[in-house]
């Protein structure tokens, strides 16, 4: 089964340009140099009847501050389902924007199941308490249940893989999705995650800036991952205002270049 991704947003925490920042990155004129927080859209069609395609199906990966600027950009009229790679703000804070969305699937199947993981549960049960509470009782919230991460996850035929990877001192979770896997906000990969990674078309790799960061993969270090991991292609996400788009790229090696917000690639899924 064949679909695409979508990068919604491929900047760090801050965005890019960063506010108050005069620097040259973010007083770029290229549209590739403005970058939204982080996250990906995975869709595809379900197998119809015959050569017809079937319904449409949405994956979203983290719900950041930009949310819902990003699934108006991208025409989104549908959620199917949410994988969130950890709890930290750029990667969370547009949960309440699927409301409208939520509304829409509720009427179908019931409420977008959210895959998280127990530290990120912890933290959306905590923000969200209005949503997620036994207690809540705010007739307008997200119609959306939160559903424990398995290394194994299913959707509506194509199957998502959890990658554990450090983030500093924190495991938080990649996704591998058929011949395509998405790992942002990385410090280290550990070793046993090397063998879910084989075989790849696509990957993609967080790549902060040039400078060493505790919690966070510099240029250098993705380029090694991905020279080990030798996907057809490499993108970088996550990008801070150190590097512009044209000129970070002319460095990289052939196989690897820099993501930017709005690029699709097509994507084999099963
Ligand atoms: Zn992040
Ligand atoms: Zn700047």
């Amino acid at each position: 089964m064949r679909g695409e991704l979508t990068f919604l947003g491929t900047g760090t925490s801050m965005g890019v340009p960063t506010l108050g920042c005069r620097c040259a990155v973010c007083t770029s004129p290229d549209p590739h140099d403005r970058r939204l927080r982080p996250s990906l859209l995975v869709r595809w069609h379900e197998p119809g009847p015959g050569q017809d395609a079937g319904p449409e199906r949405v994956v979203v990966i983290d719900t950041g501050p930009d949310f819902r600027e990003q699934a108006l950009r991208t025409g989104l009229g549908r959620v199917d389902a949410v994988f969130y790679t950890h709890s930290h703000a750029d990667h969370i804070l547009g949960l309440d924007d699927l409301r409208p969305l939520s509304y829409i699937v509720n009427r179908e199947s019931g409420p977008i199941p959210l895959y998280a993981s127990p530290e990120s549960t912890e933290v959306l049960e905590r923000i969200y308490s209005y949503t997620f509470s036994p207690d809540a009782t705010y007739p307008m919230r997200a119609k959306v249940k939160l559903e424990p991460l398995e290394d194994r996850t299913a959707v509506h035929g194509v199957e998502f893989v959890r990658v554990p990877v450090l983030h500093g001192q924190l495991e938080i979770s990649g996704f591998r999705f058929g011949r395509a896997a998405y790992l942002t906000d990385v410090s280290d990969i550990p070793e046993s995650s090397f063998a879910l990674l084989e075989g790849l078309d696509v990957v993609v790799l967080s790549a902060l800036r040039h400078n060493p960061h505790p919690s966070h993969a510099t240029v250098e270090q993705a380029v090694r991952w991905a020279e080990r991991i030798g996907a057809g292609q490499t993108w970088l996400t996550h990008i801070a205002h150190g590097l512009g788009h044209e000129q970070t790229n002319q460095m990289l090696p052939k196989s690897i270049a820099m993501a930017y917000d709005g690029l699709t690639l097509p994507v084999v899924l099963a």
